[in-house]
């Protein structure tokens, strides 16, 4: 059995977080495989590491004096090599970054270096070795992640080691040249390494103890989830959660990886298990309730749309040629609507409805702005009658009036519309009648 383990920032802002996560690894042998993120903040009004990197980059690029901002993040690092009475110097590191950033290696470069120390530190910390993730993880000449090339040379580079720690967040260019994922790419990382290195589970270690049922921003104390499916969550990471960047699903679910959300700060709880399938029924019907404020829906109206062929994609093709995405985009018999979102939309709005009006010609076109969707999510919704029935009927009773419903072919997947004033009205409504009453 082996595992990979990944932290995240707040795991490793400190040196006293840096000792929970030596030993939460000691306390498993099988936890040989470790992705670091760089250290993020120690309390709340602090900045992340990949933030001071950023514009201290930026002061570079422009041509002035960065040394105090790159002293500054060095002093991180030295508190927490001093923390752990470590003997390591960081020094030549800082003068080769130093060198890169006067030279203006990139804005990549200058972020993957928050992950490439911290990955330093971590592997002198642990005795374990370290992989640089350049020579590791590859992108290809587009800027896509190169899946192939990347299993086929780490899996290999693996084989040759036992305890490692591979730095998460970059790798690098056909041209050798450092490129990060998106913010948050560290889950990438950890779950690119769990499928190379074929391992049993991806622990995921966060400040939170699994992932909760919905927004505690919105929900006082909403219960944890004990098992979701790769399926469920991403519909609820699309819908904005954000536990977990989206894209850290696909290497491990290709292997059927489980991965298990963790906290550092305490590490007996057992989190959340994101798996492939489960025999498990889920706790209430639903899963999780996630949403999202901002949509605007454009409602258009034609008779005897139903019967003609072609129109709707007429309607998306004007919206396509505007480069615009679309959401949702549920019909009635002669009625189609386009749920987009309205910062993408607002500027664009009257080039799309002519292009309606000219690929579609329609009878009426109606824009409805200030929307929110709200994703009611669950396997346990398929086998259940009256979910929908019990969503509506909670809605009506606390006064919000629903603007559209959409109900996924997977059966898992309600999504409905109200306006964005009754967003957390509804959602608390949707919490109380599944979890509250334990329906
Ligand atoms: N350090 C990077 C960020 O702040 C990547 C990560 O933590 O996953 O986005």
């Amino acid at each position: 059995m082996s595992k990979v383990v990944k932290f995240g920032g707040s795991s490793l802002a400190s040196a006293e977080q840096f000792e929970k996560v030596g030993k939460i690894i000691r306390s498993d042998k099988e936890r040989r495989y470790v992705v670091p993120s760089a250290p993020g903040k120690r309390f709340s009004e602090d900045i992340k590491v990949t933030d001071m990197l950023y514009s201290c980059y930026a002061l570079a690029e422009e041509g002035k004096d960065f040394s105090k901002e790159l002293e500054a993040i060095k002093e991180r690092y030295n508190g927490i090599i001093e923390g752990l009475k470590l003997k390591l110097s960081l020094d030549d590191r800082f003068e080769e970054i130093k060198k890169q950033f006067a030279a203006k290696a990139g804005k990549d470069y200058a972020a993957s270096r928050g992950e490439f120390l911290n990955g330093i530190i971590m592997a002198n910390y642990l005795g374990y070795e370290f992989l640089d993730a350049a020579e590791v993880v590859f992108f290809n000449e587009k800027g896509e992640f190169d899946a192939a090339k990347t299993d086929a040379v780490l899996s290999e580079r693996l084989q040759t080691m036992s305890n490692v720690v591979v730095p998460g967040f970059y790798g690098s260019n056909p041209d050798g040249s450092v490129r990060t994922f998106s913010r948050g790419g560290s889950d990438i990382t950890g779950s690119i390494v769990a499928k190379a290195a074929k391992v049993d589970v991806y622990e995921n270690w966060t400040d939170v103890s699994g992932i909760l049922i919905a927004d505690p921003r919105i929900i006082k104390d909403p219960v944890g989830i004990e098992v979701i499916t790769y399926k469920e969550l991403r519909e609820l990471a699309y819908m904005g959660f954000n536990v977990l960047h989206e894209d850290a699903i696909f290497p491990v679910r290709q292997m059927g990886i489980p991965i298990n959300i963790r906290n550092t700060n305490a590490p007996m709880d057992e989190g959340t298990w994101i798996v492939g399938s489960t025999c498990q029924k889920s706790k209430y019907t639903v899963t999780g309730i996630a949403g999202k404020k901002g949509f605007c829906s454009i409602n258009i109206e034609k008779d005897m749309m139903n019967s003609e062929i072609g129109f709707g994609r007429k309607v998306l093709q004007a919206f396509e040629e505007n480069g615009i995405s679309f959401e949702h985009v549920p019909s009635g018999i002669d009625t189609m609507t386009v749920f987009v979102h309205q910062d993408e939309f607002m500027h664009k709005e009257q080039k799309v409805v002519s292009a309606i009006n000219r690929l579609a010609k329609p009878d009426v076109i109606e824009i409805e702005a200030d929307l929110a969707l709200i994703a009611v999510v669950g396997r346990g919704m398929k086998s259940t009658r009256g979910t929908a029935g019990r969503i509506f009927s909670a809605l009506a009773h606390n006064n919000v009036n629903v603007k559209m419903i959409d109900q996924g072919s997977s059966e898992q997947n309600i999504i409905i519309g109200v306006a964005n004033e009754d967003f957390e009205t509804a959602i608390k409504a949707i919490y109380d009648i599944f979890v509250s009453t334990r329906l």
